[in-house]
């Protein structure tokens, strides 16, 4: 139950850095795409923490699995677009990496996040360079994966591996998009970040924050 709460409260943070920005992910998207990210990701989130409290309330003895694949549900069904669909994917591929433990390692850790990874790609099949939350997510990813196997705490391997997402997120300003709504005002939006990366980035940096 307690590890089932630190689910619910992993996804509150998230939702917290999403509302905290909802305006400026929509400026981003109205750039070169249809300005609903900031809106599409707050709907999906805020559907994901009130699908997780309501598992996590309706069974004290809840799994990171079960509360994960219901918050991922709803953001999928709730935010509509394709970051809801590509995020709630995700977030029910790193549940059910994580399963039903009575406590998780670091390396429990870096097979989740490799989860959420590989479900983005094979379902997005964007690659790195097409201007997507994928030229985030894979330096993410990259520096979790190494800072895990250096020993490194889940904590302090969130907070290295977000840093290189956030710094990933900013580069994407210079690429032109190849994937997405955003392709066909590909020229517009040279010169900014994708919105996609900029809220992975964000959000990462946020649970870095979040979980020790
Ligand atoms: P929509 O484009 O349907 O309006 P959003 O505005 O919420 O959805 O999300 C746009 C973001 O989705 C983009 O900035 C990009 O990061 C991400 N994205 C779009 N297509 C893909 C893809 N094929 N793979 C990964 N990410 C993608
Ligand atoms: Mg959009
Ligand atoms: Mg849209």
């Amino acid at each position: 139950a307690a590890l089932g709460l630190h689910a619910v409260s992993a996804i509150a943070a998230v939702r917290d850095v999403v509302v905290e920005h909802e305006q400026e992910l929509g400026n981003l998207d109205a750039i070169a795409g249809d300005g609903d990210h900031g809106i599409g990701m707050r709907r999906g989130v805020d559907a994901a923490v009130a699908a997780a409290r309501s598992t996590a309330s309706n069974d004290v003895g809840a799994s990171v699995h079960s509360i994960l694949a219901a918050a991922g549900e709803a953001w999928s069904e709730k935010a509509g677009g394709t970051s809801g669909a590509l995020w709630g994917t995700a977030v029910i591929a790193a549940g059910a990496a994580l399963g039903n433990k009575d406590s998780y390692t670091s390396r429990d850790a870096a097979a989740a996040v490799e989860a959420f990874s590989s479900a983005i790609t094979e379902l997005g099949k964007a690659e790195l360079g097409d201007k997507t939350m994928v030229d985030a997510l894979l330096p993410f990813r990259d520096a979790f994966t190494a800072a895990i196997s250096g020993g490194a705490p889940v904590g302090r391997a969130l907070a290295v591996a977000a840093a290189a997402a956030r710094s990933a997120a900013e580069q994407t300003a210079k690429l032109r998009p190849l994937k997405g709504r955003a392709r066909p005002l590909a020229e517009k939006s040279v010169g900014h970040p994708d919105p996609g990366a900029v809220s992975f980035g964000l959000i990462v940096e946020r649970l870095g924050r979040h979980i020790d």
